[in-house]
């Protein structure tokens, strides 16, 4: 019988627990500095004790940079099995969390079918899920419907919950006084605005955030606070509303740890890139160094159809300067809903965007692969280098559609006979160079 209630629990009466074992080794880290991390609340190890298959992972800027596909069944992509397999895919393309955010149907059994299967970390919206859950109306619903699907969600399993628990009635009289241009653009956060508008009550996540911490401590979930007022434009980047939720997000983080229940916090947005690093260190002042989960930030409003490019240069600096983990953001943000190239192209942005950070933080053996990489390129070893690449198949696809029209097969068509690899090899070795 286990004698501590969450892994922050554990780290803080000494225990190692077996979680921490594995997240240790794949970090090369010792296990005490680990533990010690996950007491101070800087490292989450989002791990519901139901999740049993899951493939354990550390939260943490001093940590590998995490990264999350937001995935489910909706009303224009139902099929559980379609939407599975683009989870399992996302998980060997380098996905460490997984974000159902089903909104159509009963969603439980998908939610049950990826505690039960997927060794990802699972995250949810339970404001998402309350409407299709109890198939009424927002204002029909009650501060207990909500709070009621938090403990559904975690008695099926999932390892974290995003709740918008820092936007308050106060966020409604600030929003109108500041006149943001784009308001609030977070999905679960207009909802929670919605709700508040409609009922004149205050946000059931903040007012029975007690309650919502016995239920996390219960089954080990970790709280992801949602940041409802994330600037949706460059101009609403770094305002009052964004930051006074970022206080209450830090109050709300010291509450949780009383109570041992983990805690990550979400952030922006989009962010001018001169804004990001100071946005990271507010961060980590206001909420005590508790791991930072981005949402981009997307550095400029004018690349519908590239957003995926635009959240991958905000996310290497924001990890660089803190974030702990990155939402994906795939070409079809703002547009439409990610077909299965788009969730490609987002976890591959995002992949690019975390390991770049970590080179950049000097997370230990971060490089070793581009080292391998640089090594395979100077000898033009083609089969080595696609051994290295984040994605293999299209790298050499590419090279294989456009193989060098000469015999010179052991370059590539981008400088033929004049590839600098191939001269420098052959004048090291003092070998004669044949270009005509
Ligand atoms: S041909 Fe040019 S691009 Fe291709 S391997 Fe040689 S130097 Fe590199």
């Amino acid at each position: 019988m286990e004698n501590y209630t969450t892994q922050m629990d554990a780290a803080r009466k000494g225990i190692i627990t077996p979680q921490m074992k594995i997240v240790a080794e794949k970090e090369h880290m010792a296990v005490e500095a680990l533990r010690d991390l996950v007491a101070k609340g800087q490292v989450a190890i989002c791990a519901n004790k139901k999740h049993t298959c899951l493939n354990p992972e550390g939260v943490g800027s001093m940590l590998r940079t995490k990264i999350n596909v937001n995935l489910g069944v909706s009303r224009d992509c139902k099929d559980y099995n379609i939407e599975m397999e683009k989870v399992m895919s996302a998980v060997n393309m380098g996905a460490e969390a997984i974000m159902d955010l089903s909104s159509h149907g009963n969603t439980q059994p998908f939610r049950q079918k990826l505690t039960s299967e997927c060794p990802a970390m699972i995250g949810t919206v339970p404001i998402y899920d309350s409407v299709i859950h109890y198939q009424r109306d927002l204002a029909e619903l009650t501060a207990k419907d909500f709070i009621d699907v938090v403990r559904l969600h975690a008695e099926d399993g999932v390892d974290f919950v995003t709740l918008h628990c820092g936007i308050t009635r106060k966020t409604i009289d600030q929003i109108k006084k500041h006149k943001r241009k784009m308001n609030i653009v977070s999905r679960g956060g207009s909802l929670v605005f919605a709700w508040m508008s409609m009922t004149g009550q205050e946000n059931p996540f903040y007012e029975y955030f007690d309650e919502i911490l016995d239920i996390c401590e219960e089954y080990d979930v970790t709280i992801s606070l949602g940041d409802a007022c994330r600037p949706g434009c460059l101009a609403d980047a770094t305002d009052v509303c964004q930051i006074e939720e970022l206080v209450r997000l830090g109050e709300l983080t010291k509450r949780a740890w009383a109570h041992n229940v983990q805690v990550m916090v979400e952030g922006p947005g989009h962010v001018p890139l001169n804004q990001i690093a100071a946005n990271m260190e507010v961060q980590k002042t206001l909420c005590m160094g508790a791991p930072f989960y981005v949402l981009g930030p997307l550095v400029t409003d004018i690349a519908p159809g590239y957003d995926h490019i635009t959240s991958a240069i905000g996310g290497a600096v924001a990890a660089m300067n803190g974030a702990a983990f990155l939402c994906y953001v795939t070409p079809a943000e703002h547009l439409a809903l990610p077909n299965v190239d788009d969730v490609k192209q987002g976890i591959i942005a995002s992949k690019i965007a975390a390991h770049a950070a970590d080179i950049a933080k000097g997370i230990p053996g971060a490089r070793d692969i581009d080292d391998k990489m640089a090594d395979a390129r100077r000898v033009l070893d083609w089969d080595a280098q696609y051994a290295c690449a984040l994605d293999p198949a299209t790298a050499k696809a590419i090279r294989d559609s456009r193989m060098p029209e000469d015999d010179h097969s052991d370059t590539c068509s981008m400088c033929g006979k004049f590839c600098a690899v191939r001269s420098m090899n052959k004048a090291l070795a003092d070998e004669y160079i044949d270009i005509l």
